[in-house]
Parts: C-alpha cells; structure tokens; sequence
C-alpha cells in the first residue's frame, strides 16, 4: 500500500492525516513541532488555533461559515467533531476551549495506527511520491524557498491576532456580561468607555509604537483581520463603527449604549481566559498593555498573549492548483490549508478534508470526482483554482456559491435554499465515494 507524507500537522495537515488512516491508508505526518515552533504556533499539540478560539458561525442555514461545517460533519471531519466535543458557550458561534481541542485531536491522530508522527522539518518536496503540503501560512522558510521555486513564486498578506486577557484582573466594576441585542447565553463581558476616554483611547493609539514588520508598508493586509491601529487611521470613528460598536449592548448602570464598548469572549470552558473580540494588532507588546488600560475595565488587565501580526505565504492556486488539490504538472503532490489561499481555522481544515478524500481515490485508481460548486467545500476549491488576476485569500461565504435557478428576494429564503440544495449535494457525494 501507498503512504502519504503530510507536511505540517495543523489544521488541514491533521484532518487529512485522520481521514487517509480511517480509510486505510499508510501516512507519515511530519511537524517541526515541538523540536522548533513557527512565530505564532506555542502548543506542543496537533491543530493548534493560533489566535481567536471561535470557528465562527453554527448557523448552517443562514451563515456559509456554519453550512460549511455541516457539510464536514456529514464527511465525518475530526476537526470538526473536536470543536463539538470541546465547544464552549459563544452564542451562535461554535468556540472551543483551545486546549482541550488540539489534545482531542492529538489523542485521536496517536490512536491511529497507519499514521506514523515524525518530529522533524521538511525542507524539499519529492514530485513523485505521494504528499499533501499543509504546513500553513507560517511556513518555514526554506521549505517555503523551495515550494516557491517549484510553483513558480508565492504571494503573501498579513494576519493578525488579537490579546488574550485573565478573567481576575478585568475590573467588572466597569463592564458587564451580556450579548448584543440579547441575542446568546449573555457570555460576553462588555467594556463600555464614554466620549472622553474613547477619544483618549484613540489618541494614544494612533501615536503606539508597532512592532517593525519588514515591507509592512508595501502589502496588503486581510481585510477581515485588519490591526486595530490600522482601521483607527482610518478614520476617528472608525472602531466606533467596528470592534468598539456600542449598539445593541445596554450598561445595566446606566440603561443605555455606551459611546464605545469593546466586547470580550470567553476563552475556555472554566471562563479564566478571555480575548479581546476583533483586537488583532501589531503593537508593541509594552505599547499593548499601556494603551489597552485607558479601557476603564481594563485598567489593571493582566495578559495571557499579546497579540501578534505575521506574514502568510500563500501559493498562486489559480495557475498551479486543480480542483481536487494537486498540481497541474505534478498529480501526486496536493497542497491543501492556508497556503492554498483558503482563509481560517475551518476553511484550511475543509481543503484538507478534500484534498484527503481525492488523494485516497487516486491511490486506489478509482475514478476522478469532485464535489459540486453548489457546496460551500467545492465552491472554495473552485474559486481558489479559477483564473483570477488579484488572487486573494478566501473565507467561507454565500457569494461564491452559484445562484439559485430561481429569483428569491428574502435574503434569509435565499440562502436557506442555497443551504438546502448544498447538504443534498454532499449526500450525493457522499453516495458516490461510497459505492464504488
Ligand atoms: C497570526 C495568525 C492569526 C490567525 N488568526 C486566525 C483566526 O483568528 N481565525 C481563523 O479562522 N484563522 C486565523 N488564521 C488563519 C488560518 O486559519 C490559520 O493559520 C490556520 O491554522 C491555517 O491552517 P493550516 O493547516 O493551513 O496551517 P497551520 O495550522 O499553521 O499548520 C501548519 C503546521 O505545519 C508545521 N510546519 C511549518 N513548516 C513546516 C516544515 N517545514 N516541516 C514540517 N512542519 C512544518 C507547523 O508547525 C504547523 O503545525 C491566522 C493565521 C495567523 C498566521
């Protein structure tokens, strides 16, 4: 039988890795943790979340983040199956409690015994044997070097994450738990200021030194992860409109919405953690911590992780990637993750799924399928891999999907029926692997 090296053991490197050995195949999983650990990595574990703890929304009928989910829960993803497992209360999100997802996780991939775990860098590709690259946005840089010099030159964004906070030192005289317009368990700590200490907030951190990025100022950053210090210049109201929104959240003090409120989310089960929701930045961590306090509930926060902004490295998919994730030119290498231009925790897992499920098929000379572009899964992996001068990294999202082939006005009708048609395209697919 076959092996399948795996490069990388995060979010898709591990899905794909539990998928393959659940089918029978051989697998060597490779990580260079815990001898050495990426900029943003920490954790000695598989599937590390490297920022916010919430895979985002659970609403498979009304958000395409949440309809992806179900559609990897029908595939019977790990990734998946941990973050139910391990979920904590987040109103419609599905957040998790980050450490005890990843050992989930690495229980379930050390209990398999096709998948062999080597602790070692891999730093060169060989375009004959059978391998799915998942070693993420943080690449190490010489593998980096060569995938680059293999697929013809990469491309690259920066990403940021946000400050973690210990629940003890959050000063509740001066914020309150609740969630916007009520809607949730009320798990959210909320951190109003008033105009004043907004416009102190905001002068501070406009002046905050930030850490030195190299070519920084040159690139793009993720529109959908953007430092907080950058939407600030923007425009003065511009956190007012974003993270700092006050609408929907009423100060039981006062009975009203604050001028600004920074809202907080739990971080694990027990509540001892929260992070800072939407507060990715750049700054210096001493500059975090000095500007952060003129948030009155703040004041005295003690920080778990400063955040951090690093440089991801992403592959030009649409000229080299095909739809099942392999190389044009090299049909036994299949990337799969971040680096493919998917965007977050469950995209990066959803391509390793894919890429899993169609490597398997090749090795056993079964025909070549793949899913529809009416799921959300096929529709990531068709726009990744479609002709597109400005290729960006892509999120989970309705637009993508094609469009129903009759006119409905109602936003929520809409995508119910997007939602519909794609689970029963999943069962389907699920058919069709199945039976042959
Ligand atoms: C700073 C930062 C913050 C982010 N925040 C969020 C967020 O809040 N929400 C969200 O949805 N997404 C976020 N993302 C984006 C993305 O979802 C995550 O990066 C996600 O973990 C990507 O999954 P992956 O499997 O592609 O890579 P990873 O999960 O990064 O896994 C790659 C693995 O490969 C290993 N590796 C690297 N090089 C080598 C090598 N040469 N040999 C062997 N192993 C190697 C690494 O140690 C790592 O374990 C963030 C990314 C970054 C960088």
């Amino acid at each position: 039988m076959q092996t399948v090296k795996i490069i990388g053991g995060g979010l898709a490197g591990a899905e794909a890795a539990y998928r393959l050995a659940k089918n029978g195949i051989k697998v060597k999983l490779y990580d260079i943790k815990p001898n050495k650990f990426t900029p943003a990595h920490q954790s000695e574990k598989y599937a590390e979340l490297v920022c916010s703890n919430s895979l985002k929304s659970n609403d498979v009928y009304g958000n395409a983040a949440g309809l992806l989910k179900e559609e990897m829960r029908m595939l019977g993803s790990l990734i998946i199956e941990a973050a139910d497992k391990t979920k904590v209360a987040a109103g419609n999100a599905l957040a998790v409690d980050r450490e005890k997802f990843s050992e989930y996780i690495t229980e379930k991939l050390c209990a398999e015994n096709n998948i062999e775990r080597i602790t070692e860098e891999v730093t060169d590709v060989n375009l004959d044997e059978y391998t799915i690259v998942a070693s993420g946005p943080l690449t190490t840089q010489s593998l980096s070097d060569k995938i680059m010099q293999m697929v013809g030159g990469g491309l690259y964004f920066y990403d940021a994450s946000a400050p973690i906070i210990d629940f003890e030192s959050i000063d509740m005289e001066h914020a309150f738990f609740g969630d916007r317009y009520d809607k949730g368990n009320g798990d959210h700590i909320n951190c109003p200021m008033n105009k004043e200490e907004y416009e102190a907030f905001i002068s501070a951190l406009s002046t905050a030194e930030k850490a030195k990025l190299h070519g920084f100022e040159n690139t793009a950053v993720f529109e959908g992860c953007m430092p907080i210090e950058v939407m600030a210049a923007r425009g003065h109201d511009t956190l007012r409109f974003g993270p700092l929104k006050p609408v929907g959240l009423t100060d039981p003090k006062t009975g009203r919405w604050a001028y600004a409120c920074l809202q907080l989310r739990r971080e694990d089960a027990d509540g001892n953690m929260y992070n800072m929701v939407g507060f990715q930045t750049n700054l210096l961590w001493g500059e975090q911590k000095r500007v952060f306090s003129l948030i009155p509930a703040l004041k005295n926060a003690e920080y778990h992780r400063y955040g951090v902004m690093h440089r991801n490295t992403f592959i030009n998919s649409p000229k080299v990637l095909c739809e099942d994730y392999s190389l044009k030119n090299h049909g036994k290498v299949f990337f799969a993750g971040q680096i493919t231009g998917v965007e977050g925790y469950v995209e990066s897992a959803a391509s390793g799924l894919m890429a899993a499920i169609y490597c398997e098929r090749k090795i056993k000379n079964k025909k070549s399928v793949t899913v529809s572009d009416n799921t959300v899964l096929g529709a990531l992996a068709k726009y990744i891999t479609t002709e597109n001068k400005d290729f960006q990294p892509m999120n989970a999202n309705f637009g993508i999907l094609p469009p129903l082939n009759r006119i409905i006005r109602d936003k929520a009708q809409r995508k119910r029926e997007q939602a519909e048609r794609s689970l029963s395209k999943i069962s389907e697919f699920i058919k069709e692997i199945n039976n042959d």
